[in-house]
């Protein structure tokens, strides 16, 4: 489907979700956003380039917004199918990409010795099966490029953090369009019978509020995210942003509360079981996917001042300073 002049959206599937990876077609470029999970390049991304008349070796580059399987799992995948297209990322999320080991230990897997939160053999072997194989990059952003697709036709490349370090969005300024990956969450992601299916997965508390300001400051009128709808318009992008927003004050003051009943401190096993039936109604078996955002508030109080961490406790419990002696 076409989107905008250009702009087509490849649809998928991750899990019982929507996945979104967007085909720029330019006259001197074609780029893809997003390679998908290990199956999609065969799967979904072949069978749509053949539809419009593009082979893979037609594109002639590809842009991962952010370390996670289902947007660079398919990077080994794709090149396989043509091994001429670049493969590109954010620096910072490099490592991860690469290596489907360091991303499970840096990413998937960064709860489990600290907090005793990790997922079970049965979800580590689906992640490792949907990363891939390793596969290097050909070369990275810093943020700030633009990068022309044709003779009127440039995009900026920018640095969305906050869901992830080296996270990446793509602006057409010209046309104010948004292609923000995994950047903003809003409160929830749905599934594809529009049920909640998964809370917000940011890590980085206020480089995702940084982000979600410095979009804001864009004024996009269409904003294109990989697992939300579209939305149109100057008053849908602001809604959104306001949303996402909104569950990260939310989610905040539902930290500082639970802490405050435990004076004893608390764990982040325990924080999730507390947090999860206040901040969402997605299945309560996907509270666990809290511990990336409430990690990061935890991490945050500490940073700010606002709470200690017993490191030398198994797992690491926090107290609010407020409550100490
Ligand atoms: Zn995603």
């Amino acid at each position: 489907m076409e989107i905008a002049a250009g702009i087509h959206l490849i649809p998928g599937l991750v899990g019982q979700r929507p996945l979104q990876l967007f085909l720029l077609r330019g006259e001197q470029q074609t780029v893809l956003l997003d390679t998908g999970s290990a199956p999609d390049p065969e799967k979904i991304i072949l069978p749509y380039l053949a539809q419009i008349g593009l082979r893979p070796s037609d594109v002639t580059l590809v842009i991962n917004t952010h370390a996670d399987l289902d947007h660079c799992g398919g990077n080994a995948a794709f090149k396989r199918l043509s091994p001429r297209t670049l493969l590109s990322c954010g620096e910072a999320d490099r490592a991860l990409i690469e290596d489907p080991q360091v991303m499970w230990a840096r990413r998937y897997n960064r709860y489990a010795s600290a907090h005793g939160v990790a997922y079970d053999e049965a979800d580590r072997r689906w992640i490792m099966e949907m990363l891939g194989d390793p596969q290097p990059v050909d070369l990275t952003w810093t943020a700030g490029e633009v990068l022309r697709l044709g003779p009127d036709w440039t995009v900026e490349i920018l640095a969305t953090p906050g869901h992830s370090a080296g996270h990446l969005a793509l602006f057409d300024a010209r046309r104010r369009i948004l292609l923000c990956g995994d950047a903003v969450h809003g409160a929830v992601y749905l599934d594809t019978a529009g049920r909640p299916a998964l809370c917000p997965t940011y890590v980085d508390v206020d480089a995702y509020l940084g982000t979600i300001r410095f979009l804001r400051s864009l004024q996009a009128d269409l904003l294109c995210g990989c697992h939300w709808p579209i939305k149109r318009g100057r008053a849908e992008v602001e809604a959104f942003l306001d949303e996402t927003e909104q569950f990260v004050r939310t989610a905040e003051r539902v930290v500082i509360g639970a802490m405050a009943d435990h004076p004893e401190g608390m764990t982040l096993a325990e924080l999730i079981a507390e947090a999860g039936p206040r901040l969402g109604e997605w299945p309560r078996a996907v509270d666990q996917e809290l511990m990336y955002a409430l990690a990061g508030h935890l991490d945050r109080l500490v940073v700010h001042g606002q709470a200690r961490v017993d490191a030398t406790a198994q797992p690491v419990r926090y107290r609010l300073v407020a409550q100490e002696r």
